[in-house]
């Protein structure tokens, strides 16, 4: 469920200051001044559950699901001009039978575990942000645990790389394991092609809001088109990775020029299916050795 970096008020204080700020019951006063601070909240959205054989065509067969799971995270991150989700989960509808293609190989070998409250955008609610107030959310990718909770934020501005857009639709699409035809109807993406600039090792880079607290960064290797945020304010820098890798243990290995980078930044880098994502964002435990999504 949620979590959050609250690092100088108290939770309910700062979400009582962010409504009045974003959701408009009144402006805020002299004494009120913004907080420094861009805010990240880590929003499991259950869980995904392997089969317990990794290799051979018995994995195939009905069953055989391994007795341990790996979260499905999404990303909120409070920045003044507005909540910019990164990644949105998955839906509970993937928990019910038949919204996976049965005859993809690679959808054979999850299987994804939540009920309707643990979706992002009822979570985001029961955090005190309304969700079709999100004004961004960035997709790392189009696979259906990053891409399957879109339908809960209506009013946001969805930027997705036109490269990663382009490999998901129809059947090419279908056959590469995406899922085009559960896409909301009526959400029409913005195509981003990152050609402002590079940005540390990143060969090129989106500044979303202006200010340089919300950088949209090319990751490719898990899809062509594969995407991260870097969020960062006075106190930290946070790489939101996605499927980059499956946790921060693996960067070395995944991404050395990024994982140098994080060295030398202090940056936290939190994905999409590391456990201990939550820990690290609060800075309450160090970053996770094990898992693999
Ligand atoms: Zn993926």
């Amino acid at each position: 469920m949620a979590r959050s970096v609250t690092p100088m008020a108290s939770r309910s204080e700062h979400l009582t200051a962010f409504r009045r700020r974003h959701f408009g019951s009144a402006s805020p006063s002299a004494s009120e001044a913004v907080p420094a601070a861009v805010r990240v909240h880590c929003l499991s959205t259950g869980v995904v559950r392997p089969k317990s054989r990794q290799r051979g065509v018995r994995r195939y067969l009905p069953g055989g699901w391994s007795s341990t799971t790996l979260p499905v995270n999404a990303f909120a991150v409070e920045h003044p001009a507005g909540v910019c989700m990164f990644d949105t989960g998955q839906t509970a509808a993937a928990a019910a039978p038949g919204h996976l293609p049965g005859w993809h190989p690679f959808l054979r070998l999850a299987r994804f575990e939540l009920d309707a409250d643990q979706e992002a955008a009822a979570q985001l609610s029961s955090l005190g942000v309304d969700p079709q107030r999100v004004r961004w959310v960035v997709l790392s990718h189009l696979h259906t645990d990053h891409a399957g909770g879109l339908a809960g934020f209506p009013g946001a501005d969805v930027l997705v790389s036109r490269v990663e857009w382009e490999q998901a639709r129809g059947t090419a699409g279908r056959l590469r394991g995406y899922l085009p035809q559960h896409w909301p109807p009526g959400v029409h993406p913005r195509l981003i092609e990152l050609s402002q600039r590079p940005w540390g090792p990143f060969a090129e880079s989106l500044d979303l809001a202006g200010d340089g607290r919300l950088l949209v960064v090319p990751t490719p290797g898990h899809t062509r088109g594969h995407q991260s945020l870097v969020v960062r304010d006075e106190r930290r820098t946070i790489l939101l990775a996605g499927d980059l890798c499956p946790t921060a243990a693996d960067l070395p290995r995944a991404a050395p020029a990024i994982n140098a980078w994080r060295l030398r930044e202090g940056a936290v880098v939190l994905t999409a299916h590391d456990a201990d994502a939550p820990q690290a964002l609060g800075g309450l435990a160090p970053a996770s050795t094990g898992g693999r999504p």
